[in-house]
């Protein structure tokens, strides 16, 4: 006898899954998204991805650490804090010709983006005069530019948009509640301060998280709720697994279940539709079915490289054999 099966979508309701730019998703939509049968889910999330992108089409950005380690910071995640010993040397802040040769290899790979990360709380005005360098160097070889120094003013991130900022990255972690088990050292509260003064110098914002941290299911709706309800959605959205690096506090935490991973990733899509959602850290460890999974359910965006900041990510080559396998571009050229 045939089961009855309901006409998709039962729950929730179908306008919430129409691709249509909202900032009024509350806590409950997303968690009903979450609560979504996965092949729904990841129907939903393909039909709002094909609604705004080329479903082919992977934006390419590479990541470099420009200045790593000694942060003073207690990110339980970070292998770059001081507070942990992890076997990460403190280095000072690169010179402008390392950066820009690294910057020229990136471009010669197939990135569109360079992003350039220093670990600091927040950054000196002195220091903001060699990034300011780093920016305009970067920029001049074609490629976009992104930076995350850590909690920003409002002159800060008027002198980075003069300089020709892109992109600030300043990831909110995860949802509000969880956020004091992971940062003791500053506020969720300063988070959004600073991605309020960035956006307010006009510069694009990438805000995101991490999953796997030992987090509920709750707390990944709460971190996508808040950043579906921002007044204008991050431009890039990074998602990423939790590294667990030893001598981290969450060295120890179970290894998520991959398909809890590919589900965020669907519901950051569906939530925000125009955003570049990005497969950031933790694709070293994936399977690249995972990864395949997680490029179906609307990430369009990866980090590319041998380097992820401090820890591993993919040779270079395991990403165009991926792309290749997928029958996959990267955004505005041909496969890298
Ligand atoms: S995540 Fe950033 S702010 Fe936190 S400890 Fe690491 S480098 Fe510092």
């Amino acid at each position: 006898m045939q089961q009855h099966v309901p006409p998709f979508p039962a729950e929730p309701a179908g306008d919430l899954l129409a691709g249509v730019i909202r900032h009024d998703w509350t806590r409950e939509q997303v968690r009903a998204l979450f609560a979504l049968p996965f092949p729904d889910l990841i129907f939903a999330a393909q039909r709002v991805h094909r609604l705004h992108f080329d479903p082919r089409e992977v934006q390419i950005s590479t990541l470099l650490s420009i200045k790593t380690g000694g942060c003073p910071e207690d990110c339980a995640y970070c292998p770059q804090s001081a507070y942990y010993d992890t076997g990460v040397a403190a280095a000072k802040l690169m010179d402008l010709d390392a950066v820009l040769t690294a910057a020229t290899a990136a471009k010669a790979a197939g990135a569109g983006r360079f992003c350039m990360g220093a670990a600091w709380r927040a950054p000196k005005d002195r220091d903001l005069d060699q990034v300011c360098a780093m920016i305009g160097g970067v920029r001049a070889l074609g490629l976009e530019t992104c930076v995350t120094l850590g909690m920003l003013t409002p002159p800060q991130a008027w002198r980075l948009k003069r300089a020709g900022l892109d992109y600030y990255n300043h990831n909110i972690d995860t949802s509000p509640e969880f956020y004091g088990e992971i940062i003791t050292t500053r506020t969720y509260q300063d988070r959004l301060d600073t991605l309020a003064h960035v956006r307010d110098a006009g510069i694009h914002v990438c805000c995101g998280g991490i999953v796997g941290m030992g987090e509920s299911v709750e707390d990944r709706a709460g971190m996508i709720a808040t950043l579906a309800s921002l007044t204008v959605h991050p431009e890039s959205v990074p998602i990423n697994m939790l590294m667990r690096v030893e001598g981290t506090p969450l060295a120890g935490e179970a290894a998520l279940d991959p398909l809890e991973f590919v589900r965020t990733i669907a519901v950051a899509r569906i939530t925000m539709p125009a955003s570049m959602v990005r497969l950031s850290a933790g694709r070293e460890s994936m399977s690249a079915e995972t990864q395949a999974l997680c490029l179906l359910a609307g990430a369009n965006s990866i980090f590319y490289g041998p380097k992820l900041l401090t820890t591993a990510n993919p040779e270079p080559d395991r990403d165009l054999a991926l792309l290749d396998r997928l029958g996959m571009v990267s955004m505005g050229g041909s496969a890298p």
